[in-house]
């Protein structure tokens, strides 16, 4: 079980977690979000074209996003598996997905379904000080996940695993190793 998407609205705690697995499962953690702000940070032309959609909290284009992506998983570290994290952020991401690992006879054993309250995350978000964090943006990314990227539960429905995001870290880890090991 170790080629993954974590699932769930901003704030719930996916990158966290997504770091804490990938230690434990051995396999690299890919943030499509991270990516993105190195390239910004980098001042690439990547970078610079992604800027503004960052800021306002938009989806990024998907053709933009993909080919980052494609990109990433073609690297030898992804071979004995991955976590992703921010992606797919929408159906037709995951469709550009399923299809770049069947190009290499891969597919997703799981995906990770976090669930958490949106005032909850909220709270989280606006304590956590990013640049992309002030509450109006906040608003929208959870509006953004709502309309685009939760319907992604229903297209893994037959793999996904729902997972309660309250409590400690360590707890929350714990239940996504016991439902991988299920
Ligand atoms: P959060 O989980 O708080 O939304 P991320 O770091 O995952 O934060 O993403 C930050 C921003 O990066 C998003 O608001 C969006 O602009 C962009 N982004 C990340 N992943 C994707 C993706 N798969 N498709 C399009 N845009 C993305």
């Amino acid at each position: 079980m170790t080629r993954l998407v974590l699932v769930g609205p901003p704030g719930a705690g996916k990158g966290t977690q997504a770091g804490t697995l990938s230690e434990k499962l051995g396999v690299p953690h890919i943030s499509t979000g991270d990516l993105f702000r190195a390239h910004i940070g980098d001042g690439t032309e990547l970078g610079r074209s992604v800027q503004g959609f960052l800021d306002e909290g938009k989806l990024v284009p998907d053709e933009v996003t993909n080919e980052m992506v494609r990109e990433r998983l073609a690297d030898e570290d992804t071979a004995g598996g991955f976590i992703l994290d921010g992606f797919p952020r929408n159906i037709a991401q995951a469709e550009v997905l399923d299809k770049i690992l069947a190009e290499s006879g891969q597919k997703l054993d799981a995906v990770v379904s976090f669930q958490i309250d949106e005032d909850v995350v909220v709270a989280r978000l606006l304590g956590r000080g990013r640049k992309d964090d002030n509450e109006e943006v906040i608003r929208h990314r959870q509006h953004v996940y709502r309309s685009e990227t939760e319907p992604l539960l229903n297209y893994y429905r037959d793999i996904v695993l729902t997972i309660d995001a309250v409590g400690e870290v360590n707890e929350v880890t714990n239940r996504v190793l016991n439902a991988l090991d299920k």
